[in-house]
């Protein structure tokens, strides 16, 4: 699953279309980017060659013995490395060159000290990247800043302040998560949209796993350890069984889940979040994320998705 891109090997006198099948099922089960080299070019025929291409359209032919292919190969893959590592905009494809957005950021004592947290960070730098003004305020600034400021066209605000924020922010003015940014960017929307409906039918006793993509994650204890548990065993009424897992790991026992929450997933490539998204979805476990769970466990996820049902 977390295989940036595979080169599958076959040597020209000895082609098995069989085991080549079967790792392409693989490569594309787990949405793995992959090259075919055809090794050892130099012990078959020119004629043999040809058809060896006619098979395999993009492979890249390559022998040790005079060099052939050699440095295409690395080009290639370099330039495969570069199109996987190329995450979608944040914000910069949903509003245009300009655009004025309020980022709310609240000050609490769960701010990490001295510093702000990297899915911000980053939203700040997607709209430097694409034109878009930026204005960044706590939430207790808000209102002022909304007075002040005329024509804007977004408010992105920390998923825990949804509730507060969105009585502020009139209803003419799009509003969403920084979380929410981050789910579209690093996994499916829609495939976490769908986990959400789980909730509704959760049963006191049912098991829920949180999944966090790093270990060093201290800012969003709170969230994935208590106000997410808190909050959808006061929706169904009573406890839920929860289970925590932080960093790389993924268990094997997936299908005893009645629904997965993911973290933000800021530290993850898009390929890994939605590998483990899809992971789910093939054992029949949905899948959601925290900040999704906390626009609706507020009441604010239909508007807070808003913004993303145009693009
Ligand atoms: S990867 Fe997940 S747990 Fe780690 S900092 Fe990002 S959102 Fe938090």
């Amino acid at each position: 699953m977390r295989t940036d891109l595979a080169i599958y090997v076959m040597a020209a006198n000895d082609i098995n279309m069989e085991a080549f099948n079967e790792f392409k099922l693989y490569f594309k089960k787990y949405a793995i980017p992959y090259i075919v080299v055809i090794s050892q070019t130099d012990t078959v025929s020119e004629i043999e060659l040809v058809q060896i291409q006619q098979e395999f359209k993009d492979c890249i032919l390559t022998s040790i013995k005079n060099g052939m292919g050699i440095v295409k190969l690395k080009e290639v893959i370099v330039s495969k490395l570069k199109e996987e590592e190329e995450d979608k905009p944040l914000v910069g494809d949903l509003l245009p060159y300009g655009a004025k957005v309020i980022l709310v950021v609240p000050i609490d004592s769960e701010a990490p000290k001295g510093r702000i947290i990297l899915p911000q960070v980053q939203c700040i730098r997607d709209c430097l990247d694409h034109g878009i003004k930026s204005y960044v305020v706590r939430d207790t600034e808000l209102e002022a800043a909304l007075k002040e400021i005329p024509d804007v066209d977004l408010v992105i605000t920390d998923s825990q302040a949804f509730a507060k924020v969105s009585q502020i922010v009139p209803t003419s003015i799009k509003l969403t998560g920084f979380s929410l940014l981050m789910s579209r960017q690093k996994g499916d929307l829609e495939l976490f949209m769908k986990g959400i409906e789980r909730i509704k039918t959760l049963k006191p006793g049912n098991k829920v796993l949180i999944l966090e993509g790093c270990t060093h994650n201290v800012s969003h204890e709170d969230i994935g350890r208590v106000k997410i548990p808190n909050g959808l065993s006061k929706y169904v009424g009573d406890k839920l069984e929860f289970t925590y897992i932080a960093g790389q790991d993924f268990p094997g026992n997936l299908s005893e889940y009645d629904l997965v929450v993911h973290c933000g997933g800021c530290m993850l490539t898009h390929k890994t979040v939605c590998n483990r998204a899809h992971l789910c979805e093939e054992k029949g476990v949905p899948i959601t994320n925290y900040g999704m769970v906390l626009a609706f466990l507020s009441g604010t996820l239909e508007r807070s998705y808003e913004i993303f049902k145009d693009n």
